[in-house]
C-alpha cells in the first residue's frame, strides 16, 4: 500500500496554515455575533490565501471566513484548491457551514482542518463533510455530447457573433 510521507515538512505545513488562519481570525469583522473566524486556503500549487468572517447589519449579507479566502484565491486565478483550515473562537474546533462545504466542493478541496485558538484540531476529508455534493460536472456535462467543454464554448461564441 502506498502511503504519503508524514515527515516534519508536512506537519510544519499544517502548522503554518493554522497560524495563518489564526492571524486572519484577528481581522474578523464580527460586531454582532462576536464569533471570530479565520481561514487559510492552500491551492494545489501551494499558494496560501486567508480570510476572515465579515458581518453586516443586514445579517444575511455576512460572509464566512472560508468563502472569503476561497474567493480571494479564485479571483487570483486559482481553480484547484487542496486544503482549508478554519480557526474559530471557542474550545471546540468549529467545522464549516453547509454553504462553505458546497463552495469547497466546487473547487476540489480535499481536506478540511478545524482548529481552536488553543490548538485543538479536527481533520476531515471534504467527502466526510459533504457526502454527495452538487458538482460542476452536473451542469457542464451537457457539453460532452458536442466534444470538449472548450470546443463547446468556442461554438457558443461563434453563434453569438
Ligand atoms: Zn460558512
Amino acid at each position: 500500500m502506498k502511503r504519503r510521507k508524514q515527515g516534519p515538512g508536512r506537519r510544519d505545513e499544517v502548522a503554518g496554515l493554522v497560524t495563518a488562519a489564526a492571524r486572519a481570525r484577528l481581522l474578523a469583522y464580527a460586531p454582532y455575533s462576536r464569533f471570530r473566524v479565520g481561514a487559510a486556503v492552500r491551492t494545489r500549487d501551494g499558494e496560501v490565501y486567508t480570510g476572515a468572517n465579515v458581518e453586516n447589519a443586514s445579517y444575511p449579507l455576512s460572509h464566512c471566513a472560508e468563502r472569503v479566502a476561497i474567493h480571494k484565491a479564485v479571483c487570483d486565478g486559482h481553480r484547484h484548491l487542496d486544503t482549508v483550515v478554519v480557526v474559530a473562537d471557542g474550545e471546540t474546533p468549529a467545522m464549516p457551514c453547509g454553504a462553505c462545504r458546497q463552495v469547497m466542493a466546487e473547487f476540489g478541496v480535499r481536506r478540511v482542518i478545524a482548529a481552536s485558538p488553543s490548538g485543538r484540531t479536527r481533520v476531515r476529508t471534504l467527502r466526510q463533510l459533504l457526502a454527495e455534493p452538487f458538482l460542476p460536472e452536473r451542469l457542464l456535462g451537457s457539453h460532452e455530447n458536442t466534444g470538449t467543454r472548450d470546443r463547446g464554448n468556442a461554438r457558443r461564441r461563434r453563434r453569438v457573433r
